[in-house]
């Protein structure tokens, strides 16, 4: 079994060891006798860091555990000059173990705050490379209650207490009642303890006072399948997702021409005018599809008892789109008996064609013809069709051999 320094000191940072073997496939990697590298573990994220031999230096990439109890540390590239009974020294990432120290320390003074305050036990944490989260078993979480949670962890950080590691057996520690005792047979048990605040079982790498921690902050929220997921940042993850938050807000500021926490009140106005335009821009359309259809019926000689009207709109600021087109299309062949063929080259090229009920041809069919010369896809049924066409080119010529088939 590897030596395992991290359960010690978890601000050993350098460690000198003796390699035991040396593996060269899938990835090249080793194992030594001891080392302070953290393995990924109990929901704590592997270190990173190099491993210094008398020729050179290999960087760490990854570390895992295995099942009888080694540590394999896997390199980027494979080792050269060493076997079994090298010496190599070990020097790990610090601001990356400083960093898990903080998220995990955070974890476990945020669980404990759920618990002080509202019996709300932890049912498993994640660590993330950008964020953490704990789930939570209840069955309700108020905004309140994060934030008191959130206020009570970072009072235990002010106050920067003491972060011990102790060792007991099982049947002591069954006594001591610790916020979470792991299922394990394993005889010695590895405790955290927060002065006064919290003593857990587990085996990651801690700060030793609160103070380290920095900061918790409490994040996104949601309802997960047994509880509660609560997203946080502890340290200097906090500073920097609170720096993000500032910048975009600050963004959103000038768009808005406003100061930042009157944004959301701007936010919401800007929606209620855009609400109330769409609902104007609605009506005028209607009043101008009315008007549209009351010309082009006046316009359009009758024929064989209805009307054909074939119209290309190309004005690109007219807002001729395919739903002004379909709007048009209905109330020409519900004011009068007519078949309405209507093209608009932009924004996109559409086609909407249409006829008054019980009039005999069928404009789904008629539609898919036309849409496969010009390459493009739709469809409708007997009185109504619908579609695009990728460009503009050909369309006027396309509509009026549709027209040409019905007067055939
Ligand atoms: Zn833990």
């Amino acid at each position: 079994m590897t030596d395992r320094l991290y359960y010690h000191d978890s601000f050993l940072y350098n460690f000198d060891a003796e390699v035991r073997s040396v593996i060269e496939t899938p990835r090249p990697a080793v194992i030594l006798d001891r080392t302070a590298f953290y393995p990924t573990s109990g929901s704590q994220i592997h270190d990173t860091g190099s491993l210094i031999s008398a020729d050179a230096k290999h960087r760490v990439t990854e570390v895992a555990d295995t099942e009888d109890g080694h540590i394999v540390h896997y390199l980027e590239a494979p080792l050269k000059d060493v076997k079994p009974g090298t010496r190599i020294r070990g020097e790990i990432d610090p601001a990356r173990r400083r960093d898990h120290m903080q998220q995990h320390s955070a974890q476990h003074v945020l669980s404990a705050a759920f618990v002080r305050l509202f019996n709300m036990p932890t049912v498993s944490f994640h660590m993330a490379d950008d964020y953490c989260s704990i789930d939570l078993d209840t069955p309700s979480l108020t905004k309140d209650q994060i934030e008191s949670a959130e206020r009570l962890a970072n009072e235990v950080i002010i106050e920067n207490r003491i972060v011990d590691i102790r060792f007991v057996t099982r049947a002591e520690a069954e006594t001591l009642g610790l916020r979470k005792l792991p299922p394990t047979e394993r005889d010695q048990l590895r405790l955290i303890d927060i002065h006064d605040f919290d003593l857990t079982a587990c085996g990651g790498t801690h700060v030793s006072t609160t103070g380290h921690i920095g900061a918790i902050l409490l994040r996104k929220s949601e309802k997960v399948r047994h509880g509660y997921r609560v997203e946080f940042v502890a340290g200097q993850r906090a500073v920097a997702t609170a720096r993000r938050d500032f910048s975009t807000l600050t963004e959103t500021t000038a768009l808005f021409s406003t100061q930042l926490y009157d944004v959301p009140q701007q936010a919401r106005k800007s929606l209620d005018e855009i609400r109330s335009l769409r609902k104007q821009l609605e009506q005028s359309q209607d009043e101008l599809a009315s008007a549209q259809a009351a010309t082009l019926i006046a316009e359009t000689p009758e024929t064989n008892g209805r009307k054909l009207i074939v119209r290309t709109f190309s004005d690109p600021h007219s807002g001729r789109d395919l739903n002004f087109l379909k709007l048009l299309a209905q109330k020409i062949t519900r004011q009068s008996t007519a078949i309405a063929l209507l093209a608009a080259d932009s924004p996109q090229p559409a086609l909407v064609f249409a006829q008054s009920a019980g009039q005999p041809h069928d404009m789904g069919k008629l539609l898919k013809e036309t849409l496969a010369k010009l390459g493009g896809r739709g469809g409708g049924s007997k009185d109504l069709a619908q579609g695009g066409a990728p460009t503009a080119e050909g369309l006027t010529a396309a509509l009026t051999a549709a027209a040409q088939s019905l007067t055939a």
